[in-house]
């Protein structure tokens, strides 16, 4: 062995806890650490001949990159849709790195971890018992999962098998949605379907919800055509929900696979003022859900639930691997899902399932929702900002209270200069043609102080916008 590693391994214990002590000190700081910081521009680094050892390295890493480290994970990190790291998930995290098994053969432990997290996550969000869950490593990849199982079940309507002969032995693909997550068009290009494939439908009136006789009147159009319709579960800029029971109905009538994205929405189901949201949903074919928002354990997670095993096997099968068997009898996340090795990446989640319940989730879901909404009466009642839509979940979608002349360029100048200070982070949207602001509130840490601290700073660097854009109108 190396020295630097028998080095290293001897003064293990000792290395354990100072970085222990290191993330606890982080952690302390989390509540203060602003939200974003620029980053100089670091000199070139070198590879080392001979290596310091891991606590010299850690203290390198602190030197050199210490001081830019950001509050992504701390209460007041809005933008995006970014959970942040309960402390029961940071521990199944760490032992996820620390066991590093592979979950992925039925007779190994990590096999059952896996197994037992996707049924606590079932219970949490009623999902049925015969979905077959497994860990992916977010919701792109989850909804890309699902979609190649759709892709293939489409193929059989047509005759084809796809995983054999390609996606260009598929004639007419239609992937119909209303507003789809970007991710869905990027999963149709990397699936071979092509981003034109996907058929944008109307949305209700003042809505992002799809227009259901819309739909209708797509199927009376195209009869007996087989398609795919994705359904939203929480949109990303007002979280609207497709009316997934009115969908489901359609889908006893006729030919199509319903792909349900609850990438955040699905944790309306942890709360039963809130999980009628998603009524339907247990109709789906596949359900996409991230663990990394509103689960709050730490990237890399998600799930993807279907209700079509063989399908996924045609698909995700590593076939002709002869020491893993046959895939048919001996069952292996491996063959149901894009990657072959992987982390132990349920731990997290099993921790903080377990360490919480059903009542901690509940709780935080209901908390987020309430500060939300209570951000969202706060920015309705200012005179400098204007709410775009009803806060229906845990995202304010709102803008800057300014003639539309000059609109956007005072959004982006306001976003410049809020996310510059740091003390909370948003993101900018385009929300029915506007200029739009939206801030997603999904971190458990977050509390009514943090919605005071925010509104003020809000006030703050819109009164500055405002009083800048009067000189140079006076000018
Ligand atoms: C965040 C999100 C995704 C993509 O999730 P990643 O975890 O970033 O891959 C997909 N769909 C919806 C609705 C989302 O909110």
């Amino acid at each position: 062995m190396n020295a630097t590693f028998r080095h290293d391994l001897l003064q293990l214990n000792e290395l354990l806890q100072q970085t222990a002590s290191y993330a606890g000190s982080f952690l302390s700081r989390i509540n203060e650490l602003k939200v974003n910081l620029p980053v100089p521009s670091f000199p070139a680094t070198v590879l080392p001949e001979k290596g310091m050892g891991a606590e010299a390295a850690l203290e390198h890493f602190d030197n050199r990159f210490g001081d830019y480290l950001t509050g992504n994970a701390g209460p007041r990190y809005f933008g995006f849709v970014t959970g942040g790291v309960t402390p029961a998930a940071l521990t199944g995290d760490w032992l996820a790195a620390t066991f590093d098994m592979n979950p992925a053969d039925k007779s190994a432990v990590s096999f059952h971890i896996e197994t037992e997290t996707i049924d606590l996550l079932k219970q949490l969000f009623g999902l049925p018992d015969e979905m077959l869950g497994s860990f992916v490593s977010g919701a792109t990849m989850s909804n890309f999962t699902g979609l190649a199982t759709a892709r293939q079940w489409l193929g059989r309507q047509q005759g084809v098998d796809v995983d054999i002969a390609g996606a260009s032995a598929l004639k007419d693909v239609k992937v119909l949605a209303a507003t789809p997550h970007s991710s869905i068009a990027k999963a149709l290009s990397m699936l071979g379907l092509g981003r034109n494939a996907l058929v944008k439908l109307p949305t209700l009136p003042g809505r992002e919800a799809v227009d259901v006789s819309a739909l209708q009147a797509w199927i009376n159009a195209h009869p007996g055509e087989p398609f795919i319709y994705v359904a939203s579960a929480g949109t990303v800029n007002t979280v609207d929900f497709d009316d997934l029971a009115a969908i489901a109905a359609l889908k006893k009538e006729h030919n199509f696979w319903l792909h349900v994205d609850a990438a955040f929405g699905g944790f309306a189901a942890a709360s039963p003022r809130y999980k009628h949201l998603l009524r339907g949903w247990e109709a789906a074919d596949s359900v996409t859900i991230d663990a990394h928002k509103w689960l709050n354990v730490p990237y890399d997670a998600a799930m993807i639930f279907t209700r079509h095993p063989l399908l996924q096997l045609a698909v995700f099968q590593n076939a002709g691997a002869a020491y893993l068997g046959d895939p048919a009898e001996n069952f292996n996340y491996i063959n149901y899902a894009p990657e072959n090795s992987r982390r132990l990446r349920s731990l997290p989640a099993w921790f903080s399932l377990k360490a919480y319940g059903a009542e901690g989730y509940r709780d935080m879901v209901e908390q987020n929702i309430r500060l939300a909404q209570l951000l969202g009466e706060r920015i309705q009642k200012s005179e400098r900002f204007q709410l775009l839509a009803p806060v229906r979940l845990c995202v304010v979608c709102f803008t800057l209270n300014h003639e539309p002349r000059m609109l956007a360029e005072h959004v982006q100048l306001f976003l410049q200069k809020l996310n510059k200070r740091g003390l909370v982070y948003v993101t900018p949207t385009q929300y029915q043609g506007v200029s739009a602001i939206r801030a997603a509130l999904v971190n458990w840490r977050t509390t009514e102080q943090d919605i005071d601290k925010v509104m003020e700073e809000l006030e703050t660097v819109a009164a500055d916008i405002a009083h800048l854009s009067a000189i140079i109108e006076n000018n």
